[in-house]
């Protein structure tokens, strides 16, 4: 198959936005920009089509994945109630970065939520992203459009680099503004539980509920045979090739420590104007504490490490490091719960 990277601008983009609503329509599956990361979308209502990108990304089957909406109407058809709490945090957050999980309908199909009664939904802000679900007319499931285990893709090239040949048509809205996954907050139980953090905080979300917890899973590594509330949080994730270690210390003993251990293709991720401290190859992630700096930059750094070859890569991180912050959500994952404290 041959795969359409479609660059979006002022004179294409209605137009392209059209061919790909056609294409959801007809079953078929596309890669679409929207603020958080490239999403691989396919029309929620067709249970063939969403099985097809479990194919085409090698996804477990026991992972849902999220729906995307682009109006409230769109909402009341995917869930049985729109509880207090959901409308709170849709007045506050949507559209953007944040992902409900309440009780779904029959209309979602359960290969969407693997089985469970509930469906994860987001109202996402990216124009082309919101376009393309109200031309298409119908919600967008949707996980990150890389192949399952990689890092998630913030570029269009990122999907064409794991996806090509695999699917028809890849939207070019250009790199992501935030960079790493919504935020997940299930109101299916007790009380509000943050499954996945994102750039949207606890502290954000307390605001608008006061009662909301971030679930022991999403920062500590679950404990063999625990089981995790959502499914996506058991996999290995956001992996590169190279083998990654993250370093938690000052800049100096992070400095003395890969020039100890790096072998000499290891790689060393740093903070902006670092470089000249370290004596391993390195590159940034961002800027000392600006997490959402980092969190832009992150995905594609951890796939040039790949593209540079690298055997391993030593990720710098302050001694503060905020265990609940989707940077080191999503880094801790790539190196599968390896830290070193110097
Ligand atoms: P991704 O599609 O890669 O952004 O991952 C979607 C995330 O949402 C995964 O971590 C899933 O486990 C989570 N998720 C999706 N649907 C549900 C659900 N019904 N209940 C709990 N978590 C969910
Ligand atoms: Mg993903």
């Amino acid at each position: 198959m041959e795969t359409q990277l479609i660059k979006l601008t002022e004179e294409n983009s209605e137009e392209a936005i059209a061919q790909a609503a056609k294409l959801l329509l007809e079953g078929k599956i596309v890669g679409i920009p929207t603020e958080t990361v490239y999403g691989l979308g396919a029309n929620a209502y067709d249970a063939a089509a969403v099985r097809e990108i479990f194919n085409v990304k090698g996804r477990p089957q026991d992972n849902p994945l999220i729906v995307h909406i682009s109006d409230l109407m769109m909402l009341n058809s995917i869930v049985k109630e729109i509880t207090p709490e959901a409308a709170a945090l849709a007045r506050r957050f949507w559209p953007g970065p944040l992902t409900i999980v309440l009780h779904k309908t029959e209309r979602i199909p359960d290969v969407i939520s693997c089985g469970l009664p509930t469906v994860a939904v987001r109202m996402p802000v990216h124009p082309v992203a919101s376009a393309l679900i109200r031309k298409a007319g119908v919600p967008v499931a949707a996980p990150s459009a890389n192949l399952s285990g990689l890092p998630s893709t913030t570029t269009a090239q990122h999907v064409y680099d794991d996806l090509k040949g695999k699917i028809p048509m890849i939207l070019d809205g250009g790199p992501c503004d935030v960079g790493v996954e919504s935020t997940v907050i299930s109101l299916t139980g007790e009380r509000p539980v943050i499954l996945r953090p994102g750039i949207i905080t606890l502290e954000q979300i307390r605001e608008v509920l006061p009662d909301a917890v971030i679930s022991e899973a999403a920062t500590h590594e679950l404990a063999p045979g625990e089981k995790a509330e959502s499914p996506g949080m058991k996999y290995k994730h956001y992996s590169p090739k190279a083998d990654v270690t993250l370093v938690r210390g000052s800049l100096e003993h992070f400095a003395q420590y890969v020039k100890q251990v790096a072998a000499c293709d290891a790689y060393a991720m740093c903070f902006d104007g670092e470089e000249e401290s370290i004596e391993i190859p390195c590159i940034s992630y961002g800027a000392k504490g600006d997490l959402n700096a980092q969190a832009r930059r992150l995905f594609s750094v951890l796939r040039a490490v790949d593209r540079f070859n690298a055997s391993s890569v030593f990720v710098r991180l302050e001694p503060d490091t905020d265990p609940a912050s989707a940077v080191y959500n999503r880094l801790i994952r790539s190196a599968a719960n390896k830290v070193v404290e110097v």
